[in-house]
């Protein structure tokens, strides 16, 4: 079974343990339907081996979870490798040791995927994190032996595909984040889709710029206006609803020392000596309410520096708004994951995706190789 346990370390130890407990319900199913288990993950990105990026306190990790045993094996491949695996029984879990030990493993290189594959009968992908590269343990295994989705995966593809086929209306998407050139193609899939767009966060600022607001010292990518202007004309002219910043907070600079200097200014009137960090509360209020007439919610990206306290309040009212609204909510990227987490309101959307590029790629439209290569999928 191919998980992502690619989780933070600190001092030797599991930092944050989201992505082991994401596949457990895997783990359980197929223990009780009798496997025995090999569990193939990545882990950082090692330059051959690395002890500092070993599994070990991965595997010691899930063993607490789970309550049993689980070895760690000191390759991913190789003869005795192969022999541990031949020789497990039934309800044993063991590990492979982290697979980009080998640079075979981002390559794709098909006979190190023939050597993971040796002494296995079923492949299991549930690493939906890195579903989006074609890897050995993520693709080329794929086809060698029988595979499945994990429930994870599963889980994923409905939630995120859900999204994208058949959305309850009205559907809102929010969009932020620091730039919009990352976000462009999430645009373009979204827009003939949703009944409102939202944008905040940095890429909001190109937007206005388009609009020829004064943005001041913040971050926006002026070789990008006119696809800017484009979106913006391609929503408004279907007749739905764009909801830019119309108040924003700005500061002298988007760290901390910036705090001090931080004000509240309606989008024209910008001090050409600050920078846009978060969306203002008239913007919020916007916000909520698009939010509370939501049956869809699609959140990607923090609508402002929220890694500064002083600049979270937007990122996190955008959560509050979310958890209490009654609709169908999916959280899928990096930062934004990351904010809903620290807010502690993970439990309380519909879906939060353990994947940040894969889950892009997915409301991209894109082919996810690690996916395409599952005959059921
Ligand atoms: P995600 O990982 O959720 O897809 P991105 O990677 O696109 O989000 O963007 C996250 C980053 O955007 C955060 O680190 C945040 O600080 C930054 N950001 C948000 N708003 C602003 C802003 N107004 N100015 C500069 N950076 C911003
Ligand atoms: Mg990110």
């Amino acid at each position: 079974m191919r998980v992502d346990f690619n989780v933070p370390l600190e001092e030797g130890k599991v930092a944050d343990d989201t992505r082991i407990r994401a596949a457990l319900p895997t783990l359980s199913a197929l223990i009780e339907g009798g496997a025995s288990l090999g569990l193939i993950s990545h882990l950082g990105r090692p330059k051959g081996t690395d002890a500092k990026l070993s599994l070990a306190p991965v595997a010691k990790r899930l063993a607490e979870l789970i309550k049993r045993e689980v070895p760690l094996l000191d390759d991913s491949v190789g003869p005795r490798v192969e022999k541990a695996v031949r020789a497990m029984e039934p309800g044993d879990v063991l590990m492979l040791e982290n697979v980009r030990f080998h640079p075979e493993e981002e390559r794709n290189d098909p006979a190190f995927a023939r050597q993971l594959a040796a002494g296995f009968d079923l492949y299991v992908n549930d690493a939906f994190g890195i579903a989006h590269r074609a890897h050995a343990s993520t693709e080329g295994v794929a086809h060698l032996l029988p595979a499945y989705a994990g429930l994870l995966l599963e889980r994923e593809l409905v939630a995120l595909g859900g999204i994208l086929d058949r959305p309850a209306h009205p559907f809102v998407a929010i969009i932020g984040g620091a730039k919009v050139s990352t976000k462009m193609d999430v645009l373009r899939s979204l827009v003939p889709r949703v009944d409102t767009l939202a944008i905040g966060g940095g890429m909001a600022n190109t937007f206005l710029l388009a609009m020829g607001r004064p943005i001041g010292r913040s971050l926006a990518e002026p070789e990008k206006e006119t696809e800017a202007r484009l979106v913006t004309d391609e929503v408004e002219g279907n007749g739905k609803e764009l909801l830019l910043p119309v108040d924003v907070i700005a500061a002298p600079s988007a760290d901390a020392e910036g705090a001090s200097g931080a004000g509240t200014y309606e989008v024209d009137e910008v001090p050409s000596h600050l920078a846009i960090v978060d969306i203002g509360p008239r913007t919020i209020d916007r916000y909520a309410r698009v939010i509370k007439n939501a049956k869809t919610i699609f959140w990607n990206g923090p609508v402002g520096v929220f890694e500064v306290p002083a600049f979270a309040n937007g990122t996190r009212r955008i959560a509050e708004l979310m958890a209490e609204s009654g609709a169908t909510t999916v959280v899928g990227g990096g930062e934004s994951v990351q904010a809903v987490e620290e807010a502690g309101l993970a439990d309380k959307m519909t879906h939060v995706s353990t994947g940040g590029g894969a889950s892009l790629e997915l409301i991209e439209g894109k082919t996810l190789p690690g996916i395409a290569a599952i005959p059921d999928r």
